[in-house]
């Protein structure tokens, strides 16, 4: 089509599982080994998904912990998700379903459009594949394991993201 829809992604998680790396492999196309602690940044990609156009900003946070408070912008404006835990970090997994509580009673949606990515795929898992994937499961988010140091599944994860805002609201926030 001939329209060009936006769509606002947050990428939120612990410090350093590679929320930087994997929005910047993604944009860039390029990974960096030792990358700035990140400081928030957005960046803009346009991808096609399904055959329609859609310009991408993405926030890539500071990260989070369990004692923030979720930032407003963060939540309010936003159209998906993207929760990054390293498979290599069991804390990082636990802060992903505590931040996903955040965003739900932020937001008064009972669900979220979301995708959850068990980043760093490259290094020896301690979160099971059956672990995650029953979770997303049972917040009927997407789930998916990447590695932008290996770029497996990087792009993947924006189609899923673009796919789960448009299963909860289809065409109705079309520019
Ligand atoms: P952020 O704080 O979540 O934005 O994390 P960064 O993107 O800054 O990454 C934190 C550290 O993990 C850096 O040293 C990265 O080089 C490293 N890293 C990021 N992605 C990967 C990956 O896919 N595999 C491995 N092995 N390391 C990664």
């Amino acid at each position: 089509g001939d329209i060009l829809r936006k769509r606002k992604i947050a990428v939120l998680g612990s410090r350093s599982v590679g929320k930087s790396s994997l929005v910047f492999k993604f944009v860039e196309d390029h990974f960096i080994e030792s990358y700035y602690p990140t400081i928030e940044n957005t960046l803009t990609k346009t991808v096609s998904n399904n055959g329609v156009e859609y310009e991408c900003d993405i926030i890539d946070t500071a990260g989070q912990d369990e004692y923030s408070i979720l930032n407003q912008k963060h939540a309010i404006g936003i159209h998906g998700f993207v929760l990054v835990y390293s498979v290599a970090s069991h804390n990082s997994f636990e802060l992903v379903k505590i931040v996903h509580d955040k965003i739900v009673s932020f937001t008064g949606n009972e669900t979220v459009p979301c995708v959850i990515v068990g980043s760093k795929s490259d290094l020896q898992r301690v979160v099971t594949c059956e672990e995650a994937n029953e979770y997303a499961k049972s917040i009927e988010a997407s789930w998916i394991e990447t590695s932008a140091k290996s770029n497996v599944n990087v792009g993947k994860v924006f189609d899923l993201v673009l796919t789960e805002i448009e299963k909860r609201a289809p065409h109705n926030q079309g520019q």
